[in-house]
């Protein structure tokens, strides 16, 4: 947490005649999301008034939470999103720990003057003016909520502030079962179904959601899946052909990798897919225990994020990527 000092500095500059903006990272989920719509709300309640900026558009079943069609998507918008990001007195940075992982506004915010306040959950962060970071919390509308309560705000905590802090403590904790959901973590789930959220309703609106498509394309990816490293690591794998004859929408593949760590015995899980615009393979790593996919990743495949969930990249093909991660697997992992 930050220090009673950085704090009483903080609550001093969250005031109505302040220019606050919130970014959160690239392919924004729903802990990104949540907590950035999370703080929004808590600040609207306090007579503070924030705008929300995402590098680039989110999934569609984040869409329902209240105001997530107000957020300004840089890619979409970017002369509006450079003006507010000029104008900005504060910036808060939630949900990643690097300027390179927000996309072309990252440069836009190093060069801005505005007091930056970073908030987040990932190994190994930058230096910013404010941060607070910790790795052992499992979601960054976790980090959010100790915030608030920090700031002596837990009132502030409307019914919209509590179903987006609920979104993304529920997404990231994978619906409770990973391994930092905590004892606190519970309690504060229950602060916010007190605050009016819906469990119910917020499970049903975020993964209920799958498009016949999204099932086809999920069969032709279990189809596939193959194990390695005596039965230890699974692999998945998708083509940009593959993907556009699904009629693939943004978001499709999301949660794809946990199958693969659902499979008995396997110790870390990797989905490869071909990017939809640029020429790259995206990576999503999972694990389970011990076994590091955050410093796998920052090793072989230029990436990073937690210990038990990661992401990286790959410029190679897709059948040469796949060969090189089971030549590194085959010495490195278990
Ligand atoms: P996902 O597999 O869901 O895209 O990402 C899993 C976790 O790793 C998320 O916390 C995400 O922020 C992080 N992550 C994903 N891709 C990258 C990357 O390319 N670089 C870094 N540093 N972190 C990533
Ligand atoms: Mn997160």
């Amino acid at each position: 947490m930050f220090t009673p000092l950085e704090l009483s500095t903080i609550k001093n500059l969250l005031i109505p005649e302040k220019e606050i903006v919130i970014v959160t990272h690239y392919n924004p989920d729903g802990d990104a999301v949540g907590s950035s719509l999370g703080l929004k709300h808590a600040l609207k309640m306090q007579g503070v008034e924030a705008t929300v900026i995402v590098p680039n558009d989110f999934p569609k079943f984040l869409k329902w939470m209240p105001e997530a069609r107000q957020i300004l998507v840089a890619e979409f918008r970017r002369k509006k999103v450079a003006e507010v990001l000029h104008n900005a007195d504060v910036i808060f940075c939630l949900d990643f720990n690097t300027l390179s992982r927000i996309g072309f506004i990252g440069e836009w915010i190093a060069r801005s003057s505005a007091v930056k306040i970073l908030i987040d959950h990932h190994q190994m962060p930058d230096a910013f003016d404010y941060v607070y970071s910790d790795t052992s919390v499992p979601a960054t509308c976790q980090m959010i909520y100790h915030f608030l309560e920090a700031l002596e705000w837990q009132d502030k905590i409307s019914k919209d502030s509590a179903e987006c802090l609920y979104t993304g403590i529920m997404t990231d904790t994978g619906g409770f079962r990973f391994r930092s959901t905590s004892g606190i973590t519970h309690h504060i789930i229950a602060n916010l179904i007190e605050k009016g959220a819906d469990p119910a309703q917020i499970a049903s609106d975020t993964w209920d959601t799958n498009s016949i498509s999204r099932l086809h394309l999920l069969s032709l990816i279990l189809s596939r899946v193959e194990l390695v490293k005596e039965g230890q690591v699974a692999i998945l794998w998708l083509k940009r052909a593959e993907m556009k004859q699904f009629g693939f929408e943004k978001g499709a593949t999301e949660g794809f990798v946990n199958y693969g760590l659902s499979i008995q015995g396997v110790k870390m899980s990797a989905f490869f897919m071909e990017d939809l615009q640029e020429d790259f393979i995206k990576i999503s790593f999972r694990s389970k225990d011990d076994l590091d996919v955050n410093q796998f990743s920052r090793n072989y495949f230029n990436g990073g994020g937690h210990i038990n969930a990661a992401g990286g990249r790959s410029e190679l093909s897709m059948e040469d990527t796949l060969e090189r991660f089971k030549s590194i697997v085959s010495s490195e992992i278990c």
